[in-house]
């Protein structure tokens, strides 16, 4: 039950004050009896409501930002680089903080191994231009393996390493910073087995932030995997996803942090017969994030597409995976 319960994202009676047991037996999957009995257990006094209900117009705008602040902190973000020159420029610099981004893609042609560039990348040390982050990395298939991130952690050391002692000695804050166990211990993995599991981890995210609040990154990898295998319920799912994909927005926003999700693709039969490979979960999901990148093979060579952006032109970048990693 208590598993039903934080997987619907109820962790305290506060965001269950105002749900009847019918609304609280459909979110949480619950029968009509569990959910009943579970709000006989929630203290109504606790009811925070205001004594008139009204919201003041000035506390509706309370932490309202003005177009000059969002200009301000455009000009100021740091990007999480890609390790690809070609790829970090279609990007504008590299993957977002306050964004959720998919890549999509076939098997093989180099998600996991883009997240978890991301989770060494994200840890490049302000002093050298990087974001000085953690990362979150939400395993769902299986697919982190952890000989190839400390091959990827040692190359991107070394390269680091070589380029700022080239042009100044380090200090000692820098030598502990480019250190290969700090790396990985400040890539924070967690396995996920099913539906129910990836849900629970979700809504557990800003406890988790809260612990580690120099996270700047949450890979989830992939979002698809839990919720394609024998998914029977579709309009379940539906919901499901649409939830995930409001949380996740809202988390990116309120800590300022990037979210990359990994996508499997799908063939899609059109009008004269030739299929088409377009991302799974179908066309709600495709508004859930903010930018879309597609990647996939011609030949012998990979590239990737932005498909979907706000603020990003559709473009096409060549990249390559070596065994140090992402590269040009
Ligand atoms: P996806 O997540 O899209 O299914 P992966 O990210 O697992 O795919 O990418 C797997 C590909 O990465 C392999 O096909 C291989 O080409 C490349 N790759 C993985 N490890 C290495 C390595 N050590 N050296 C070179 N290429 C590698």
């Amino acid at each position: 039950l208590r598993a039903k319960l934080f997987a619907a994202g109820h962790f305290t009676t506060t965001t269950l004050l105002f749900l009847t047991p019918l609304e609280l037996a459909r979110e949480a999957q619950l029968s009509n009896e569990e959910a009943l009995s579970v709000l006989k257990l929630v203290p109504r006094s606790s009811s925070s409501s205001s004594s008139d209900g009204i919201i003041s117009a000035s506390s509706a705008l309370d932490g309202a930002k003005t177009a000059w602040d969002l200009l301000e902190y455009e000009k100021n973000r740091k990007k999480i680089v890609t390790s690809c020159a070609e790829l970090d420029m279609i990007l504008e610099g590299g993957f977002c903080p306050k964004e959720v981004t998919e890549i999509c893609g076939v098997p093989g042609v180099g998600k996991t191994q883009l997240g978890m560039q991301l989770a060494i990348n994200v840890q490049i040390p302000v002093k050298l231009g990087g974001v000085g982050g953690h990362a979150i990395y939400i395993d769902t298939e299986g697919s982190f393996m952890l000989e190839r991130a400390l091959q990827m952690t040692k190359a991107s050391i070394d390269e680091l390493v070589l380029a700022s002692s080239l042009s100044s000695p380090m200090d000692d804050d820098l030598i502990q910073q480019l250190d290969i166990d700090t790396y990985l211990s400040h890539i924070y993995l967690v396995r996920v087995h099913d539906p129910t599991e990836q849900l629970a981890v979700i809504n557990n995210l800003p406890n988790l932030l809260k612990e580690h609040n120099q996270v700047k990154l949450i890979v989830i990898d992939s979002i698809t995997f839990n919720f394609r295998q024998d998914f029977e319920d579709m309009a379940g799912r539906t919901r499901l996803l649409a939830e995930m994909g409001q949380k996740l927005a809202k988390i990116a926003e309120e800590h300022d942090l990037a979210i990359v999700l990994t996508n499997q693709v799908t063939m899609k039969p059109s009008n004269n017969e030739i299929s088409r490979i377009v991302p799974a979960l179908g066309e709600s999901w495709s508004h859930a994030c903010t930018n879309r990148v597609m990647m996939y093979w011609i030949d012998t060579q990979r590239y990737a597409h932005v498909v979907k952006s706000p603020s990003l032109q559709a473009a096409t970048a060549a990249y390559d995976i070596d065994e140090c990693g992402i590269c040009s």
